[in-house]
């Protein structure tokens, strides 16, 4: 498929080849936040409506991520539950945690309960699995305050808010998804097993002890078939007492005893974001995808490619590097533009350097389908031409009238003309300027100082 310049260009517009343009209409299945306002927009928002297909607001255009989406606990729970489904990892829970405020801590503005004295207290949504208070304190003061999830503060939002863009529950279940057919459902259900296996993980909160590698809990099947766990390993090490170990389980042998001690004998930890060294007593996220000889600073456990935090510690391990469940699977699969999922079928449009299904490939503005019809891009979204002459219609500064989008043009900042020799000429001799330098002043060009001069001057 074509590629499309943008509106100052020669040629603003490009065909594309006859493809199949049929449509179903089809609801989302999951249409969770209705009515939630948008944090970009404000009251200009009367709260998010989910367009039929394309994953956005209808009045706002904005993506759901945006509005102030509540997501219940256990919606949560089981979205996080179903990527660690068929793997041996402890069950998945959302641990709350209530401490005493201090400095570093996010605070609500108000009083949760309005009751007459303002709580000392904050409630975290969320902690990291098995640590104990003080990793937990330690773990929250070394991530940025605003991604704090302490209960009524921004932090808490944005959590919901990147639990939703890091890990789309139509990345995971293809009855959520409108465009697949069943062999591609069948793709899809393959890549989502594959991921399970080979790349999904939650990082664990540690401390960090000179010259010892922590004990990290099993986590995926694969990694337990590679690496047999001595049975029953005594003795974790000092800083995974009180860990909330399932007794059933046993962990991968991971300590002492399975890595020679020279290895680790004169380690210095190292951030593997910022390659800055760890402190000892402070804690570190491990990743037992990435071994048990790397960490991570708790404010660099990040995703590669969007750089947010982790939300809730989950990962995608692929390349030596940590990324959040979108981005791991932007580097596998296409994703579509319009309607956020990843595509499974073989043939798919290209444009403007993204991917689009073919029948979602459509004009912004009217949602009229593209294929086989010329369009022009603006901001990497596509409009017909009758939307885009609509919206974006520009005045030729010669001869004032509108010049089509399917016209060439030429600009020189806020000034637009026809590219024509009738209207692209010298203001004082008439010549022809398509194609050469030229003098601009306000609304008129020159083709040479002495014509601007007796422009000028006259
Ligand atoms: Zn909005
Ligand atoms: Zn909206
Ligand atoms: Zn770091
Ligand atoms: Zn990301
Ligand atoms: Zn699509
Ligand atoms: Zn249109
Ligand atoms: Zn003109
Ligand atoms: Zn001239």
């Amino acid at each position: 498929m074509g590629e499309v310049q943008h509106d100052a260009g020669d040629s603003p517009y490009e065909s594309i080849a006859k493809i199949d343009t049929s449509k179903k209409e089809v609801v989302l299945g999951h249409e969770i936040g209705s009515g939630s306002k948008c944090l970009k927009c404000g009251d200009a928002c009367t709260g998010l409506e989910l367009h039929f297909w394309r994953r956005i607001c209808k009045i706002c255009k904005c993506s759901p991520e945006d509005h102030a989406v509540q997501i219940k606990e256990h919606e949560t729970v089981r979205k996080v539950g179903r990527l660690f489904d068929s793997t041996n990892y402890k069950k998945y829970t959302v641990d709350k945690m209530t401490i005493e405020h201090t400095e570093m801590m996010a605070k609500p503005e108000a009083p949760v309960i309005g009751n007459a004295e303002p709580s000392k207290n904050i409630t975290f949504e969320w902690i990291p699995q098995g640590a104990t208070e003080k990793m937990v304190k330690r773990y929250m003061e070394m991530i940025p305050i605003e991604n704090q999830p302490v209960e009524g503060t921004e932090g808490a939002q944005r959590r919901a808010q990147q639990m939703q863009k890091q890990l789309p529950d139509h990345d995971q279940q293809p009855e959520l998804c409108q465009q697949l057919n069943t062999e591609e459902a069948e793709r899809m259900l393959d890549f989502v097993k594959d991921y399970k296996e080979k790349a999904v993980g939650i990082g664990q909160v540690q401390p960090v002890v000179p010259h010892k590698v922590p004990q990290l809990q099993m986590q995926s099947l694969s990694l337990e078939e590679s690496a047999p766990a001595p049975q029953g390993h005594p003795g974790a090490p000092d800083g995974v007492q009180g860990m909330d170990h399932e007794p059933e389980k046993t962990s991968v042998g991971v300590g002492e005893d399975t890595v020679p001690p020279k290895a680790v004998g004169e380690a210095k930890w190292k951030c593997c974001r910022c390659n800055q060294g760890m402190t000892g007593g402070d804690v570190a996220v491990f990743a037992e995808r990435a071994g048990n000889d790397k960490c991570w600073h708790p404010g660099c456990f990040r995703c590669r490619t969007c750089n947010e935090l982790l939300v809730d510690l989950i990962y995608f391990y692929k390349d030596d590097d940590i990324f959040c469940g979108r981005h791991y699977a932007d580097l596998l699969k296409p994703r579509c533009a319009a309607c956020d999922e990843l595509i499974f079928s073989e043939k798919y449009t290209l444009a403007e350097e993204l991917s689009w299904h073919i029948d979602h490939f459509c004009c912004w503005n009217c949602d009229t389908v593209l294929g086989g019809r010329r369009y022009v891009a603006r901001e990497s979204h596509p409009y017909c031409l009758p939307c885009y002459d609509k919206l974006f219609a520009k005045y030729c500064g010669t001869c004032n009238q509108k010049i089509e989008a399917d016209s060439k043009r030429l600009n020189h900042e806020n000034n637009f003309w026809h590219a024509d020799a009738a209207c692209f000429k010298c203001s004082s001799c008439a010549v022809s300027l398509v194609g050469r330098s030229f003098l601009p002043k306000d609304r008129n060009i020159f083709c040479s100082v002495q014509c601007k001069r007796k422009y000028f001057n006259q």
